[in-house]
């Protein structure tokens, strides 16, 4: 089969990471006989400094005549002075937005040979971690209406959050979706204590659970929720939450699982079409020194393999190289502390190596 992929190296270690992502798939593709086109593109910082805006016109629509984009990551230093409106994470915002991504998937999973990596204590994590954080994107407070007004206290500056029945609807679906392939269990998260916007979601989540009779569905306030997934995590299967809820949540998850360089994700539309991303950012204080440990992006990779392609032994075919490779000792500086038998490697020769055992 043919794929023909938009690709956004973007800033910092984004491109060194995305290097290995393509070497990932050239792999796949002689292994498997697949041909992977790439179309490189601009956004983030270096749109900015090179066309003066972070999301050029070329881009979306490259994007969207693309069978899926795959992105490394945006920002950094040297553009933090920007107002926000001109920052280049905006481009991540005006991506999802353009391409209708709604859903985001974070797995979380703890590899059994990163265990001591994991900062809670064993026997928190006995038996291992495998959660699944499903975030609305496109909706909540990061779109609603922003701005400042003058007020008897001086300026104020605020940011609404709105959930509209079928915004909850769709992504409650992704959720029980996901559950049923998994553990048949969801886990809601919200603050329907104070919020309204959250009653709301809860009331549509408990109607859309009724479409799900084999899913478990229990509610969590979300102050409770950050403490249950460093208390208990294993508690969780399927975490489904609103945006800035589970931009917070899913960053938790990430650092019980060892390290941010080795979370992937998977933005979605309605139909097959993702974007995918490692869920670190562009790491501003590694750059260029070949120390990003690119297996984030190379499992978000696996990802676009088996939910847009459908391609679950190329997938597979992945996750196992990056298991290996961690079974042999291979580790980056993030999963190094000096350790006994194990080698320390830089962002090109963990790719090399993953690209062999494929
Ligand atoms: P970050 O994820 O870039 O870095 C946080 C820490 O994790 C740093 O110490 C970094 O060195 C380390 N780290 C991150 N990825 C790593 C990897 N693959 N291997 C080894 N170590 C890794 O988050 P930050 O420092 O808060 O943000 C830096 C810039 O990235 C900011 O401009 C921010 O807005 C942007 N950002 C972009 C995205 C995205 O593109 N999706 C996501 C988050 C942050």
């Amino acid at each position: 089969m043919q794929y023909k992929l938009a690709v956004i190296p973007g800033d910092g270690i984004g491109p060194e990471v995305m290097e290995q992502a393509k070497r990932t798939l050239d792999s796949i593709g002689t292994r498997f006989g697949h041909s992977f086109t790439y179309e490189t593109l601009l956004a983030g910082g270096c749109a900015i400094d090179k066309t003066g805006g972070c999301l050029p016109a070329e881009t979306v629509t490259a994007c969207k005549e693309a069978d899926t984009v795959l992105l490394g990551a945006i920002g950094g230093w040297k553009w933090d002075t920007l107002p926000g409106n001109e920052r280049p994470e905006q481009a991540l915002l005006g991506l999802r937005k353009e391409l209708k991504l709604f859903a985001n998937i974070r797995p979380a999973i703890l590899f059994e040979e990163l265990i001591d990596a994991c900062p809670l204590r064993p026997e928190i994590i006995a038996g291992g971690l495998d959660i699944v954080v499903v975030r609305e994107l496109t909706g909540g407070i990061y779109f609603g209406e922003k701005g400042y007004k003058d007020t008897p206290l001086g300026r104020a500056a605020y940011d609404v959050e709105q959930y509209a029945e079928e915004e909850v609807r769709r992504i409650a679906r992704v959720a029980f979706d996901m559950a049923m392939k998994r553990n048949k269990q969801v886990t809601s998260v919200d603050k329907a204590n104070v919020l309204e916007s959250s009653r709301l979601w809860r009331k549509i989540v408990i109607e859309v659970a009724a479409e799900y009779p084999e899913v478990t569905l229990n509610h969590l306030y979300i102050d409770n929720a950050t403490m249950q997934l460093v208390a208990a995590p294993r508690q969780f299967d399927v975490i489904l939450t609103g945006n800035m809820f589970g931009d917070i949540l899913s960053d938790e998850a990430s650092m019980i699982t060892g390290s941010i360089g080795m979370l992937p994700s998977a933005s979605l539309t309605a139909g097959n079409f993702g974007l995918y991303e490692p869920v670190h950012g562009s790491a501003p204080d590694i750059a260029g020194q070949d120390k990003a440990n690119p297996m984030a992006m190379i499992l978000s990779v696996a990802m676009m393999l088996r939910y847009t392609f459908g391609l679950t032994a190329e997938a597979d075919a992945v996750e196992m190289a990056v298991r290996q490779v961690l079974q042999k000792g291979y580790r980056t500086p993030d999963l190094y502390r000096g350790e006994d038998g194990l080698t320390l490697v830089g962002t090109r020769e963990v790719g090399r190596l993953i690209a062999e055992e494929i």
